[in-house]
C-alpha cells in the first residue's frame, strides 16, 4: 500500500460544494473512471486503488474533507485495521510478552487505544476489509512475527487480560457502589489486602465511587485491573491525575507485575515514568486521525531517545523536524532590578486548611517550576501573590497582574472557541494559535472539545492574557507527549519576548526539568496544612523533593533527560551517600 486516502465525513458536505466538485476536478473521474464516486451516504469515496495520488482534489475541498497521503515507503504490510473506507488506517501492532513491561509511546489519535482494544480482544481487526478477521487470518497476517504466537495462545484461550482504561472519570458512569464493595467483587486473586496498602487504598475504601477524586479514582481503576486473574495485564495511561510521588510508585508496583507468566503492556506519556517502568518501547507514528503505524520494539532507553530525537533511523521516518535536547542549566544571579515580585514569610487560614509560604523572590522573565500533592495550597498561594486573597500574616508589597489556568476547566460552557480565544487569536496568532495547533477548533464549542483540546484552549487563554505572571495548574493533565513538548518550546519563547513570568504546577517531572530554571516543592498534609518553599534552583528542589521518595536521577549521556536509577544500584547509593538526589 503506497497511500491511502482519507474522508472526514463530518465536513464532507456535497450539495454546499456544487455537487461534488472533487469529482469534477479529479483527472482519473475526467478519464471516464470511477475514482471519486458518491458513498451510501451520499458524501464522497474515493477509490484508493485508482487514485494517482496528485492531489488536485484535497485545496478544491472547501470543507478541507480530503486528504491524501503517502505512506512511509518502509510500510510494506496492509493496516490490521481500518475503520471504514477512506478512514482512519492501524499498520501493525505492539506485541505483549512475557516477563516484560512493553511500553507505547506517540501522539494522540494514531491509534494506540485501538491496538489496545485489539490485544484485549475487545475490537476485532478487519485488516483493512470490510470484514471482521478470523483467527486464522489474523495469525496468517503476523507469520514469522512474535504477534504470530501471541495471536496463537488469544486463539487456543491461553490469554486472560485485565485492562485498564485510558479515561477514569467514566468508571463511576457504569460502576457504582462502594470502592470496598467494588475491589472485593474483582479479587479473583485474594490480594485485596495487598494491593489496598500497596496503592494506598484505606482512607478511601468507605467512599462511594463517584465521590472520589481523579487521582484516587484512577488508583482505585489499577488496584481493580491488577486484582483480576490474567497474564496480560494493560495500562492505559496509568499515571494521568496522580502527583509526582504516587506515579513514581505506581511505576514501581507496575514494574513488579511482569513475571514469566506475565506480560504488561502500557502507554504512557510521562516519559520518566514510562523509563522507569518498561523493559521495551514500541514507538508510534503517523497523522493524527489519518493512520498510525506501530513500530518494532527497542530498549527503552534507546526508543525515549530516538523518540526525543524525533527521526527513526531503521524506518526512515522523521516525524518532528527538531530534536528534543535537555540543555544543564545554570543557576540564575539574583539581580534585584529585575525582581518581579517577592515575599516574606506568609500565612493563610481557609476554613480548616493552613498555608504557610516561607520567604521568596520571582524574577522577570523565570520559569519556575512548582511539585506537591495535590490540596497542597499551590492555588491559594498564586492567589495571594495576585492580591485576591489576603494573607493572615505578612504582606506582600508588590502584587503581579496574573492570568491563571485552573487544574479542573470548565467544559460545559456553549462558547465558542473563537470567542473565548479572540484575545489570543488578535494577537498570539503565530506563537500561540498556531503552534497549539488551534485553528481546527475555533468552530467548535467549548462542551464539544475532548480533554486534550479543551486543556489547549485554556492554556492558549491564560497565555495570552495582558499579565506580569502566568499560573498554568496541570497544563499536561490531557497532552500528548508531542503536546507537552511543544508547550515547553511556546513557554520558553514568549517569556524572554514579553518579559512575563510563569509558574507551571504539574506532577511531569521531565516536562518540569525541560521548562523549568527554579522549582518551588510543596510540602504537609494535603486539605489540612500546606508549606510553600522556593524558589530553589532546579537542583537543590529536586533534591528536596527526590529526598522525600528516596528516589535518585541520572542524565542521560546522550538526550540530557533525568532518568531514575535503579535501586540499589551503585549509582543509587553512592548519588544517595553523596546527599546527591538529583543532578542539574
Ligand atoms: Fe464536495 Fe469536498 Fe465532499 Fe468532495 S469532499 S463532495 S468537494 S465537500
Ligand atoms: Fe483524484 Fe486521487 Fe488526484 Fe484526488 S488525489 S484528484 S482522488 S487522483
Amino acid at each position: 500500500m503506497v497511500r491511502i486516502a482519507i474522508i472526514n465525513k463530518e465536513n464532507c458536505s456535497p450539495r454546499e460544494c456544487g455537487d461534488f466538485l472533487c469529482k469534477r476536478v479529479c483527472p482519473v473521474n475526467r478519464q471516464g473512471k470511477e475514482c471519486i464516486v458518491t458513498s451510501v451516504d451520499h458524501k464522497a469515496q474515493i477509490n484508493e486503488e485508482l487514485c494517482i495520488g496528485c492531489g488536485i482534489c484535497v485545496p478544491k475541498c472547501p470543507f478541507k474533507a480530503i486528504d491524501i497521503i503517502n505512506l512511509p515507503e518502509s510500510l510494506k504490510d496492509d493496516p490490521i485495521h481500518r475503520f471504514g473506507k477512506n478512514q482512519f488506517a492501524l499498520f501493525s501492532l505492539p506485541t505483549p510478552v512475557m516477563g516484560k513491561v512493553v511500553g507505547i509511546i506517540g501522539r494522540n489519535g494514531i491509534g494506540k487505544s485501538t491496538a489496545i482494544k485489539i490485544l484485549a480482544g475487545i475490537l476485532k481487526p478487519n485488516l483493512g476489509k470490510e470484514k471482521e478477521a478470523t483467527y486464522k487470518e489474523i495469525i496468517d497476517f503476523f507469520k514469522g512475527t512474535e504477534t504470530h504466537a501471541f495471536f496463537e495462545k488469544v486463539r487456543d484461550g491461553e490469554i486472560k487480560i485485565s485492562y485498564k482504561p485510558q479515561n477514569v472519570d467514566l468508571i463511576p458512569k457504569t460502576a457504582k457502589g462502594i470502592v470496598e464493595e467494588l475491589l472485593k467483587k474483582v479479587d479473583e486473586r485474594g490480594m485485596f489486602d495487598k494491593i489496598v496498602e500497596l496503592l494506598e487504598l484505606k482512607n478511601i475504601l468507605k467512599n462511594n465511587i463517584k465521590e472520589i477524586s481523579g487521582g484516587e479514582l484512577q488508583r482505585v481503576a489499577i488496584a481493580a485491573t491488577v486484582l483480576r486473574k490474567a497474564n496480560l495485564y494493560i495500562f492505559d495511561e496509568p499515571t494521568s491525575y496522580l502527583d509526582i510521588k504516587q506515579r513514581l510508585k505506581v511505576a514501581k508496583f507496575i514494574r513488579t507485575l511482569a513475571d514469566e507468566k506475565t506480560a504488561v503492556l502500557v502507554i504512557e506519556h510521562d516519559l520518566i515514568a514510562l523509563d522507569y517502568m518498561a523493559d521495551v518501547v514500541h514507538i508510534m507514528y503517523g497523522k493524527q486521525g489519518r493512520f498510525g503505524v506501530v513500530a518494532l520494539p527497542r530498549a527503552t532507553k534507546t526508543a525515549i531517545n530516538t523518540y526525543l530525537e524525533g527521526y527513526l533511523k531503521d524506518e526512515n521516518v522523521r516525524f518532528r523536524d527538531k530534536k528534543i535536547l535537555f540543555d544543564i542549566k545554570a543557576p540564575s544571579t539574583i539581580k534585584k532590578s529585575n525582581m518581579m515580585t517577592s515575599w516574606p514569610k506568609l500565612s493563610k487560614q481557609l476554613g480548616k486548611f493552613k498555608l504557610e509560604a516561607n520567604e521568596g523572590i520571582i524574577m522577570r522573565k523565570e520559569i519556575i517550576g512548582i511539585l506537591g500533592e495535590n490540596g497542597i495550597g499551590k492555588t491559594t498561594f498564586v492567589k495571594l501573590l495576585s492580591g485576591t486573597e489576603k494573607p493572615d500574616y505578612g504582606k506582600i508589597e508588590l502584587n503581579v497582574k496574573v492570568s491563571y489556568k485552573p487544574q479542573y476547566l470548565n467544559s460545559e460552557s456553549e462558547e465558542l472557541v473563537m470567542v473565548v480565544l479572540a484575545d489570543a487569536l488578535r494577537k498570539h496568532k503565530s506563537d500561540i494559535i498556531a503552534p497549539l495547533d488551534l485553528e481546527p477548533l475555533l468552530d467548535k464549542q467549548i462542551n464539544q472539545l475532548s480533554g486534550g483540546e479543551l486543556q489547549r484552549v485554556a492554556i492558549a487563554e491564560a497565555l495570552a492574557k495582558d499579565c506580569n505572571l502566568v499560573l498554568l495548574d496541570e497544563p499536561s493533565a490531557y497532552l500528548d507527549v508531542e503536546q507537552r513538548l511543544i508547550l515547553s518550546k511556546i513557554i520558553s519563547d514568549i517569556v524572554p519576548l514579553r518579559g512575563i513570568s510563569v509558574l507551571v504546577v504539574d506532577h511531569d517531572l521531565l516536562f518540569l526539568d525541560y521548562l523549568s530554571e527554579k522549582l518551588m516543592v510543596f510540602n504537609g498534609t494535603p486539605a489540612i496544612h500546606g508549606v510553600a518553599n522556593g524558589p530553589f534552583t532546579m537542583e537543590d528542589g529536586m533534591n528536596k523533593l527526590l529526598k522525600e521518595v528516596s528516589i535518585t536521577m541520572r542524565r542521560d549521556e546522550f538526550s540530557g533527560r533525568p532518568r531514575i536509577n535503579k535501586e540499589g544500584s551503585v549509582k543509587d547509593r553512592e548519588q544517595k551517600s553523596k546527599g546527591k538526589y538529583y543532578y542539574s
